[in-house]
């Protein structure tokens, strides 16, 4: 049975890429009939905080990426928070003490630098010396009487380790090339690279797919395994997501934090379907995918080596694909968050909605309608409120020059709105919908002998108090019959008095 693990670090938000590198393992987990765990490596006791692993459960949860086990579901090889499973490395510690295979290294941090510095003169790798290893009982007491601290270091075997890594073919390492690495820095208190292989060994994990950037630990996970007798999981390492410029993803040239998209506006949706593609295609290079669909046709042998350019033009292409998409009650409902937050709408305790402005309560089925009108339009669902603001103000501000279309006077935009008042007013409630309101003012316009533009231009501004806005025949219906030609003689007004 296929077991893959996603063992992200609590010392931050969740990372756009640990989000990649969680799909993958879900993905190639659900594809394969396995079971996807989540581990919390939260070994680093000054940076990991509960609050980072809230975000990180909360952001993969949004994405639609469920695990079989974990801290919060609990499976049968918990704890599955390594804070919880100190007892348990403990013993393993022991083991390689009683295999003479780790030892107390009491060197400070200046010498350590100072051995470096010097190997760096000499034009050798700096590596550690191993100058602790050999340590008699009494010059380890008198070190420990000096007051000093030591940490544990692993006697890593010094040989040439190869890998057949999932996505990069064939790697191999000369560990000679290493220093001891330091596995714990007390009996209590184990490092990553320990935690890890006691982890994964014990949680059965069978793939280990991870960013690139985990490559170098590798070789030292693979020899600590073999030490303490555990059979090795097979690895995949990820390509290295990137800036624009080719440089390694990074926060001052993007946002790094998935829930930050999600505050913007962005749907799971389309970021489920942007991650996948940094990194993995399809065959027929097909874009537009579903999570549903990816759980079937994901494979690890279409991931690509080269690094993968996160271009958020293109996110932002498949976030209005995906907007355009979805039922107008569900985006209704993902939109009024961003209405509530701009105060354009209240939530009240009944259920309803208020407008802010004008006091006046709201119907579900309007605010449909309303959203309806830029659904076309929108890219970020943070952008209705930005758009459809003049929906829910009292009368929208603008410059009273506006109102007037190529070259026309204050006078003539009096009479155009005049001639539309007119042939609105006519229009009963029940027929005032989008398609009646177009084809008896295009047959007024018509008779008249008037331009569109004379007619419609003023229409729009008067409606929006904008020059670009969705139809303004899409535009009234939503309003309704009064608020329209509210909005008409208000503007009318506005023309007069500029003249
Ligand atoms: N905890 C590590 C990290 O957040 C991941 C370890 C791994 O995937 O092996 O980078």
């Amino acid at each position: 049975m296929i077991r893959t693990r996603m063992a992200p670090s609590p010392t931050g938000f969740l990372h756009i890429g640990t989000a990649r590198t969680a799909l993958f393992n879900y993905l190639f987990a659900r594809k394969h009939g396995g079971r996807f765990v989540l581990r919390i490596e939260d070994t680093d006791k000054d940076r990991s905080r509960r609050e980072f692993e809230a975000d990180i459960i909360e952001g993969l949860h949004w994405l639609g990426i469920h695990w079989d086990e974990g801290p919060d579901v609990g499976g049968p090889h918990g704890p599955y928070r390594q804070s919880e499973r100190i007892t348990i490395y403990k013993k393993y510690l022991m083991q390689l003490y009683e295999q003479d295979l780790v030892y107390s290294c009491y060197c400070t941090q200046e010498e350590l630098e100072r051995e470096r510095e010097l190997q760096m003169l000499a034009k050798q790798p700096p590596r550690y010396s191993g100058i602790c290893r050999g340590l008699s009982d009494a010059k380890r007491k008198t070190l420990e009487g000096q007051g000093r601290t030591s940490v544990l270091r692993f006697k890593t075997p010094q040989r040439v380790v190869s890998i057949a890594d999932l996505i990069r073919g064939d790697i191999t390492f000369d560990t000679a090339t290493l220093d001891d690495m330091i596995i714990a820095k007390n009996i209590e208190t184990p490092l990553f690279n320990f935690a890890v292989v006691i982890d994964d060994f014990l949680m059965n994990i069978t793939h280990v797919i991870r960013g690139e950037d985990h490559i170098s630990n590798t070789p030292k996970q693979l020899l600590l395994g073999e030490s303490l007798g555990f059979s090795a999981p097979l690895f995949g390492h990820l390509p290295l997501i990137l800036n624009t410029d080719r440089t390694k993803l990074s926060k001052r040239q993007n946002k790094v934090s998935l829930l930050e998209y999600k505050n913007e506006g962005y749907l799971s949706e389309a970021i489920v379907n942007f991650l996948v593609l940094l990194g993995w295609s399809a065959e027929n290079d097909r874009e537009l995918f579903s999570l549903d669909e990816l759980e079937n046709i994901f494979s690890l042998d279409r991931v690509h080596k080269a690094g993968a350019v996160f271009n958020l033009a293109k996110l932002d292409w498949f976030n209005a694909h995906y907007i355009r998409a979805t039922p107008i009650d569900i985006l209704t409902a993902r939109c009024i968050p961003f209405l509530v937050d701009a105060h354009h709408i209240t939530h009240n305790d009944d259920g309803s909605y208020t407008i802010t402005a004008t006091q006046r309560t709201i119907e579900i089925n309007d605010l449909r309608q309303i959203v309806s009108l830029e659904q076309q339009r929108m890219k970020k669902l943070s952008g209705c409120a930005s758009a459809l603001g003049y929906l829910f103000v009292d009368q929208p501000h603008y410059d009273a020059s506006l109102l007037a279309w190529k070259g026309m006077t204050l006078d003539d935009v009096v009479a155009q709105l005049l001639f539309l008042e007119q042939h609105l007013s006519e229009i009963s409630e029940d027929q005032f919908t989008s398609s009646i309101i177009e084809q008896r003012v295009k047959e007024a316009i018509a008779l008249a002998d008037k331009k569109n533009g004379e007619v419609l231009w003023p229409f729009r501004v008067a409606l929006t108090g904008q020059t670009a806005s969705p139809s303004p025949f899409d535009i009234a219906p939503t309003l309704g019959k009064t608020l329209t030609l509210r909005r008409i003689a208000y503007a009318r007004e506005r023309a007069r008095t500029l003249q």
